[in-house]
């Protein structure tokens, strides 16, 4: 789920595609984004939140300003499986991964052809920030994760761009991830009555 605050009305709006988002993220400093920007959408100010920035989720902040994906690429955030922080990696055209600016520059070295649409610089590595309140209350199943492999961005993962930055939940954090308590609970295996979230509904059963 990728979420983006109206600049305006300061309320969470869900972003229904991933590359939407993405062009959103873009350019959200100098063109702050607001619910009434595609008329086609039919959003407005006067419209409920769609999602509570609350403890229900799990948030991580990303940053603004990042270019969208040169084409032919995919970029892709993972969560570590102890939910410390994300790792972010380029899926290329030749379907390997890129984890850094030096395996862009190997890419290109072997693949010249592609140096005109995909130049180093439109690539950014950078990190979206997991707000930490949101997940320290679910020490238990944090613990439980930490044996299990890292948490696709693709399962379940919402994501928020704000652009008032007063208001970010924490300095220099510009994006939102979100997961509610029962998606993560889901994505555990099938053993998950062995452990649950204390604060999603009152305890194990
Ligand atoms: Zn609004």
């Amino acid at each position: 789920m990728y979420v983006v605050m109206c600049y305006r009305c300061k309320k969470w709006r869900v972003i229904p595609t991933k590359e939407e988002f993405e062009a959103i993220r873009e350019r959200e400093e100098e063109d702050p984004w607001f619910c009434g920007r595609d008329p086609g959408a039919g959003r407005s100010c006067e419209q409920p939140e769609d999602i509570p920035y609350d403890r229900s989720r799990i948030w991580a902040m990303d940053r603004l300003g990042i270019p969208r994906p040169p084409p032919e690429t995919e970029r892709v955030l993972i969560m570590r499986g102890d939910l410390s922080k994300m790792d972010t990696y380029y899926l290329m055209p030749n379907g390997k991964q890129a984890r850094s600016v030096a395996d862009v520059e190997r890419f290109l070295k072997e693949n010249p052809g592609y140096r005109a649409t995909m130049p180093a610089s439109r690539f950014s590595f950078a990190t979206p920030k997991i707000v930490r309140e949101t997940v320290e209350e679910c020490s238990q199943w944090r613990a439980v994760k930490a044996d299990q492999r890292g948490i696709s961005e693709k399962s379940s993962l919402s994501w928020a761009a704000m652009a008032d930055q007063r208001e970010r939940p924490e300095e220099n954090s510009l994006l939102g991830d979100a997961r509610t308590q029962s998606e993560r609970s889901e994505e555990t295996d099938a053993s998950d009555s062995d452990y649950c979230c204390p604060s999603s509904s009152g305890g194990c059963d």
